[in-house]
């Protein structure tokens, strides 16, 4: 059987994040998010082959590594979608299966439905449609992309998703 990725469910689950912690405005910080919830979210510097990754889960320490030589955009997107991972596949973060994000995905996990599920709960967690919907007709790319803290192809990929420009 084919897993499908449940988008509507990682939508649903990064509103009810934004919902808990108050989020009305832009900029969210997951970093924030995260130590809030307990989690220990560390900067670190991946040395030689581990540069390759960008952030991962140590489920069994509730820690969050990421790669301290992404740019900061990267970096909260990495956080955004390990968070997504803890709120939507909680018992595979604690699995040996689980995988982590690498800087330039490899098709085969790129295209897991739990790595597609984690990336819509950063993009709805971040951009989400109600903060965007009082930004996105006066307010350029570049703008949007500093007003929510993440980088301009996030914010071209949320424009198109939900207004289909
Ligand atoms: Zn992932």
């Amino acid at each position: 059987m084919t897993e499908i990725p449940d988008f509507k469910k990682a939508q649903a689950k990064a509103l009810e994040v934004l919902d808990q912690f108050g989020y009305t405005t832009p900029p969210v910080d997951p970093v924030k998010i995260a130590r809030d919830l307990g989690i220990r979210v560390f900067f670190a510097d991946f040395k030689d082959e581990d540069d390759k990754i960008s952030g991962f889960f140590f489920a069994e320490k509730n820690e969050i590594y990421v790669n301290k030589h992404e740019y900061p955009q990267r970096q909260t997107f990495t956080v955004a979608h390990e968070l997504g991972h803890k709120f939507l596949h909680e018992d595979w973060l604690k699995s040996s299966n689980y995988q982590v994000l690498l800087r330039e995905p490899i098709p085969s996990v790129a295209n897991d439905p739990k790595e597609k599920e984690a990336n819509a709960f950063a993009a709805h967690l971040l951009v989400p449609r109600f903060m965007l919907d009082k930004y996105y007709k006066i307010a350029s790319l570049d703008e949007l992309a500093k007003l929510f803290a993440v980088s301009v192809p996030v914010i071209k990929a949320r424009l198109e998703y939900e207004y289909k420009r």
